[in-house]
């Protein structure tokens, strides 16, 4: 169950290479970037003592959000299985259905991803907490000032926020 962050390339958003070790506080400091192959940094500063996450370890942005790595597919198959079997079973199957997605939902692990490069960290310390996605913090990320939602910054980022109520 090791920790592991996917780093953005600031040369190509889309291009993420992912890091592993034993705990966050073992990662290294820099890793070779697997799209342009030069160096880049990871933030220790943005880490707890705990190895928690007070800011995204690729860019340093404080804003985060907590998401569930919730297997798709796997979810998909289960719907998709149990409407094919559901004649068969007296619609059984799509309570059973339900009652396995409920499940994998909830055993699915959390991952905590940045609002800015979208840098992926896994099975870090789980305090400070950051709360679920809220679009008013992305609006302005995107839009800065012409964000139709979108409020300050709170003082140290996303850390230990209550969940937005939206
Ligand atoms: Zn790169
Ligand atoms: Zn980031």
């Amino acid at each position: 169950m090791s920790a592991s962050v996917e780093i953005a390339c600031p040369r190509d958003s889309e291009a993420f290479t992912r890091v592993y070790a034993p705990t966050p506080r073992e990662l290294p400091t820099a890793t070779r970037c697997t799209h342009c192959g030069d160096e880049h940094p990871l933030l220790h500063a943005s880490l707890t003592p705990e190895g928690g996450l007070r800011a995204c370890v690729s860019c340093g942005h404080p804003e985060l959000y907590t998401l569930k790595e919730f297997p798709r597919k796997l979810g998909i198959t289960v719907v998709v299985v149990a409407a094919v079997l559901a004649p068969f079973t007296y619609y059984v199957s799509l309570f059973v259905a339900a009652a396995l997605d409920a499940a994998l939902y909830a055993f699915a692990p959390d991952m905590v991803m940045c609002y800015v490069c979208h840098a992926a960290h896994r099975k870090f310390a789980r305090d400070p907490r950051h709360p679920r996605f809220d679009r008013e913090i992305d609006e302005r990320l995107k839009f800065g000032t012409r964000a139709v939602m979108g409020k300050p910054m709170r003082p140290g980022g996303t850390a230990g926020a209550p969940e937005p109520e939206h």
